[in-house]
């Protein structure tokens, strides 16, 4: 799905669904991500809730303090899950206002997704599972961008889709291997887990100083350029090239330019 509007909210919060209907009504093409709950921490936890909880509170201060005015005090008898049923109901009163089908009409597009943002030196790990929706889209108009999609078959199917999202520096990945992802228990905080017998590495190499990777026995390698150029095992490759790896023990990665070169490399069944 290539999503081009004019604006894109982030949050249907009190925030989001006033810019969302205030740049539909100008007539902008409008799109509105929303994670959860249309209508945000006011509609659903705090603004509307608490007054509907104070409102229920003061009754019953009311019965308390009418002496004044010459009535009878009596202490009132709280039904607690009634006063949340009606906590509840002032909420789903209000909540059309605030919806899906609301902002719909007015013109906007409502993603009921998780919005995430992803920029240089970032992982993001999706398991698609049992089903997931997902689109990208190049948020400056001006700056290009270069993004990598890779899908590796699961050992399973029919997994409860998740997302994890890493980040890296260029020291961590300058001159070594810097594991982005393996199976579950191969790597530490900072790591995605894929559900995959493989291992993805990243790494800058820098002349003079070729980075080596060892292959178990059986295991076999694919090695992506991203930037620049390099030789592997000899072989030379261009940006943009990839080299699959069989029956070699070891994979050397030298780069003959002073600028280097990134490479992802993998670690395959
Ligand atoms: C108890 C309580 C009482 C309050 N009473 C009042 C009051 O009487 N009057 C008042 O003016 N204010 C009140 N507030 C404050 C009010 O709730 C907040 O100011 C308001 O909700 C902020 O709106 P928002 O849109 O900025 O953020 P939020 O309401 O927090 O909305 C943000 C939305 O963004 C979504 N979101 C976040 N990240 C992503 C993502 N990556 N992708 C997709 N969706 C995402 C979230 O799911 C959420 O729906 C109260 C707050 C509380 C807790």
């Amino acid at each position: 799905m290539k999503l081009t509007p004019d604006v894109c909210i982030v949050g249907g919060g009190s925030a989001g669904l006033v810019v969302a209907a205030g740049a539909a009504q100008l007539g902008l093409d409008v799109v509105l991500i929303e994670r959860a709950l249309m209508g945000g921490d006011c509609l659903n936890f705090g603004c509307v809730p608490s007054k509907a909880l104070i409102a229920a509170a003061r009754a019953a201060e009311a019965q308390r303090s009418g002496a004044a005015f010459g009535i009878a005090p009596v202490e009132p008898r709280v039904d607690f899950g009634r006063v949340m049923d009606h906590v509840a109901e002032t909420v789903a009163a209000i909540a059309p206002n605030d919806s899906v089908e609301r902002f719909e009409k007015l013109g906007v597009r409502v993603l009921k997704e998780e919005a995430r943002f992803i920029g240089r030196n970032e992982l993001q790990a999706m398991s698609a599972g049992d089903g997931i929706v997902h689109s990208e889209f190049n948020a400056s108009e001006t700056d290009g961008s270069h993004s990598l999609q890779i899908w590796i078959d699961p050992l399973a199917e029919d997994l409860t889709p998740s997302y994890q999202q890493i980040g890296f520096t260029d020291d961590e990945r300058r001159g070594q291997l810097r594991l982005l992802a393996g199976p579950q228990g191969s790597g530490g905080p900072g790591v995605a887990t894929i559900n995959q017998h493989a291992w993805v590495y990243v790494t800058e190499v820098i002349p003079a100083e070729p980075v080596t990777h060892t292959l178990a026995p059986s295991r076999h390698a694919w090695v992506q350029v991203v930037r620049g150029e390099v030789t592997v095992n000899g072989h030379q490759l261009g940006q943009g090239d990839g080299a699959a790896i069989s029956d070699e023990r070891q994979v050397t990665l030298a780069a003959q330019r002073l600028e280097g070169a990134e490479l992802l490399l993998f670690d395959l069944a």
